[in-house]
């Protein structure tokens, strides 16, 4: 490869960084929290149409379509309003090099409680390099580095020298059905790198994700018992039953890229519903969750097991066990997965990744999921996540480094120009 490529685009990122930096903090103005990105979808779509000259298409993932296959979440959701945008560059007639995807997702979690931000979350603010805001880390900033490395190598004269497409996916945050309709629909490639935040590192491995909800009914029918019994505080069994079973799951024998963790598996309750009166004794609780899985685990062994756990918890309370608590599953059913990083799709990162920030390249291992998944278990395409460096992901004052993105944007530029090869635009 042409070694002296580079350079010229490396500067095209230097003077489009300005003009990158509005784009950022334009789409992180979109309240585009899953299930509501269309807004930020159409803007995008028009963007890599009208600006890159990008062939766009959308879809709406349809639940049905996807529901047989290994990777599928069902959503208790539609996707009205989360359309799929692909946009797309076929490379010329005699490929010089292997097809690409850089893809993003459009949506982002639930800024509340809203009281809490040190400014509003759609009003993206800029303080001590970093720009806070609802997204701008997971993954706007990523979103607008992988699209400002395209435009720079446009802007320097050269495209891609294979077929290459930029995807803004959708519903990356409750289920990942966006990258997998895509990826079922046959928007497939050589390979595909996501810049999620994890600070300039390829992840090699990702725990799996499954969503639970339990609910409870302490409303028992008995002549014999003259009470009635809160469910809150029942709940308790529960609880504690969970954060057992959470302790046990970090006690067992980790996959490899683990080992060095104390604390890779969570078991979160995320919501909790009871009672409407301050004066009544609730009856009825529903709580939501979510329990983290190594690469490799079934998620159906792991339903079991949960189900298992939670009904010998209620067995062994006088309450509980009269009316069992009743545990179903919805949303994320994402298995784990440990990627192969001896490939030429790593090397290839690597080495862009050392040109750029001329230091060694590292790895990250993910105690959460992402839409890389799909890309490795279910199609056998080399992928991973590398993006920029942030924090507070899903929390309060969530900010992404601002050099961090610049770098990024380089790397992925210098990723295509190895990956892709590059050809003049006028061929
Ligand atoms: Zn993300």
């Amino acid at each position: 490869m042409d070694t002296t490529l580079p350079n010229p685009i490396s500067q095209k990122i230097d003077e489009l960084w300005s003009e990158e930096i509005d784009f950022l903090q334009e789409i992180s103005r979109f309240p585009s929290i899953s299930g509501k990105e269309k807004a930020l979808q159409t803007y995008l779509a028009d963007y890599l149409n009208a600006e890159l000259g990008l062939t766009v298409e959308r879809f709406i993932p349809d639940s049905k379509e996807i529901a047989d296959h290994p990777g599928f979440s069902p959503p208790e959701w539609g996707y009205e309003e989360s359309d799929v945008v692909i946009a797309k560059q076929p490379g010329p007639k005699n490929s010089i090099g292997n097809s690409l995807i850089f893809q993003g997702h459009a949506d982002v979690v639930s800024p509340e409680p809203l009281s809490l931000w040190s400014s509003d979350p759609w009003v993206p603010v800029f303080r001590d390099g970093k720009l806070y805001g609802r997204g701008v880390a997971d993954m706007k900033a990523g979103v607008s580095a992988m699209i400002f490395a395209y435009k720079a190598i446009l802007n320097a004269g050269y495209k891609p020298g294979a077929d290459f497409m930029l995807q803004s996916v959708v519903d990356e945050e409750r289920t990942g059905n966006g990258a997998l309709a895509a990826l079922d629909k046959g928007y497939t490639a050589d390979g595909a790198l996501i810049p999620e935040p994890f600070g300039l590192k390829a992840a090699k491995a990702q725990v799996g994700s499954l969503w639970f909800r339990i609910s409870m009914n302490t409303a028992v029918k008995d002549k014999n018992i003259n009470q009635v019994v809160n469910v809150v505080e029942r709940s308790q069994v529960i609880i504690s039953a969970l954060q057992e079973y959470e302790k046990l799951m970090n006690e067992r024998p980790k996959p490899d890229a683990f080992k060095h963790m104390p604390h890779p598996v969570d078991v979160n309750i995320g919501t909790f519903h009871a009672g409407d009166f301050a004066s009544n004794v609730p009856v009825k609780a529903v709580m939501e969750g979510r329990v983290g899985l190594y690469p490799g685990q079934s998620i159906n062994k792991v339903k079991k097991e949960l189900r298992e756990w939670v009904s010998k918890a209620a067995d062994e309370d006088p309450w509980l066990s009269k009316q069992p608590p009743e545990i179903t599953f919805f949303g994320f059913h994402a298995e784990g997965v440990e990627m192969n990083d001896r490939t030429p799709f790593f090397k290839t990162l690597d080495d862009a990744h050392e040109t750029v920030i001329q230091q060694p390249a590292e790895r990250s291992v993910l105690t959460s999921t992402t839409d890389a998944r799909f890309f490795n278990l279910y199609y056998d395409i080399p992928a991973t996540c590398y993006g920029p460096d942030g924090g507070n992901f899903h929390e309060i004052d969530e900010w992404v480094d601002l050099n961090s993105v610049k770098q990024v944007t380089k790397v992925y530029a210098e990723f295509l120009a190895q990956w892709c090869g590059l050809v003049p635009q006028e061929s």
